[in-house]
């Protein structure tokens, strides 16, 4: 039924795997029938915390009855604590609230451009934004200016000039393509949907410190690798790279409501005053009650320590089934990616056959399966996956 429903009345711009849920708990999900699967993909990293988490529950229930958007003309008692928790949890001193990814990025943008006008006296209208081939930060028409990839921008220009565009991985290429004009360099630190590429050791400490050399921004986009997903509270700690901003969202509103925020220290953030940018429902008491909760699930259960354990032990198993059907195994953390060989077919199939299995997983790009399970995923659930994993890729 549901499925007819979407096909015949919603737009087609998904091609979901063909499982009804109907409920979910944990890293576990159940159809329409009464099926269980699980979920080795969690909303794209945006279930880090698993489904219904109880704490971020109780918190969402526990708002519901008392209020739930009053818009930033006034203040709620929610918005303060979460923003104060935030600060400690991402180690920059502000943060700016919004709703889904794509608008934390587009606050981003803002932000750099206006910092290059205002600090770095870059001319009016002339400030450049580097940006990395096989980028995905969202889908709004200025994001997908920058995007390399075809589906993403075909037919959907004119598009937002002022980015520059330069090889994922190449320190060198960032350092050449820095000119006066450049306000800042805005990466992933590693890039899930282009297929979970990670980038060679190294890369993310030169290019930090050729902007810090040339007084340039370097800002993260940490919406799918942040908030313990890597094995590291932020992905960027794996080279002990402190950018100048980030991006996050997803997994910040515990998988229950949509929360990003841009988070900035004062020298950034002070580009911003009344009038100057917003949003209707970003720090609403809702939101921050249940990022509130998403953040304090993440660090009292030591989510980000757990990725990294149980992470390395997935990927090594992985590796050790030694198929000959898989390419690489790469990632890290609980941010995997099996790249399969050009001969073994598409990815497609296999995520087909794994869903007939119970086991619920993507393919990106082609040639690559994700799997990025939710953090709290119990050890012997990722052996029982395992093992319909090798009889997929066997
Ligand atoms: C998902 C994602 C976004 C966009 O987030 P939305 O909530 O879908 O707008 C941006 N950047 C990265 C790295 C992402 O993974």
């Amino acid at each position: 039924m549901s499925i007819e429903q979407v096909e015949r009345y919603g737009a087609h711009n998904y091609h979901p795997l063909p499982v009804v849920v109907a409920h979910a708990e944990g890293a576990w999900v159940t159809d329409v029938g009464g099926r269980r699967y699980l979920d080795m993909l969690s909303a794209y990293s945006a279930l880090n915390q698993g489904h219904r988490h109880p704490r971020i529950l109780a918190a969402a229930r526990e708002q519901l009855d008392r209020v739930t958007l009053t818009s930033r003309a006034f203040h709620n008692d929610q918005l303060g604590p979460f923003l104060e928790r935030l600060s400690r949890v991402s180690g920059f001193s502000r943060a700016l609230p919004m709703n889904s990814g794509a608008e934390a990025v587009e606050t981003a943008l803002k932000a750099m451009r206006k910092w290059g006008y205002v600090t770095k006296g870059i001319p009016a209208d002339k400030a450049e934004i580097i940006v990395a081939t096989d980028n995905f930060h969202g889908r709004t028409i200025s994001i997908v200016s920058f995007s390399t990839e075809a589906a993403y921008r075909d037919g959907f220009g004119p598009f937002t000039p002022g980015f520059v565009v330069v090889p994922y991985g190449d320190a060198a290429a960032v350092e050449a393509a820095i000119g006066p004009n450049t306000c800042a360099v805005f990466l992933e630190p590693i890039q899930g949907e282009a297929g979970v590429i990670v980038p060679p050791d190294g890369y993310l400490r030169a290019v930090r410190d050729a902007c810090t050399r040339t007084n340039t921004l370097l800002v993260m986009d940490e919406i799918q690798t942040g908030l313990g997903r890597t094995g590291t509270m932020w992905a960027s700690d794996h080279e002990n790279v402190r950018p100048d901003a980030i991006t996050i969202g997803k997994a910040l509103g515990g998988g229950v409501y949509p929360v990003s925020a841009f988070c900035a220290d004062d020298a950034v953030m002070e580009v911003f005053s009344p009038g100057t940018h917003g949003s209707t429902f970003g720090g609403n008491p809702m939101a921050a009650a249940v990022a509130s909760a998403a953040l304090d699930v993440l660090v009292d259960e030591q989510l980000a320590a757990r990725a990294k354990r149980v992470g390395e032990s997935f990927r090594a198993a992985l590796r050790g089934l030694g198929s000959p059907r898989v390419k690489e195994v790469r990632g890290r953390g609980l941010l995997i990616g099996v790249e399969l060989h050009a001969d073994a077919g598409r990815a497609r199939p296999y995520c087909e056959r794994l869903m007939n299995l119970g086991v619920l997983c993507k393919d990106t790009h082609e040639q690559v399966i994700r799997f990025a399970p939710p953090l709290v995923i119990a050890e012997g659930d990722i052996d029982w996956a395992l093992e319909h994993i090798r009889t997929v890729l066997a």
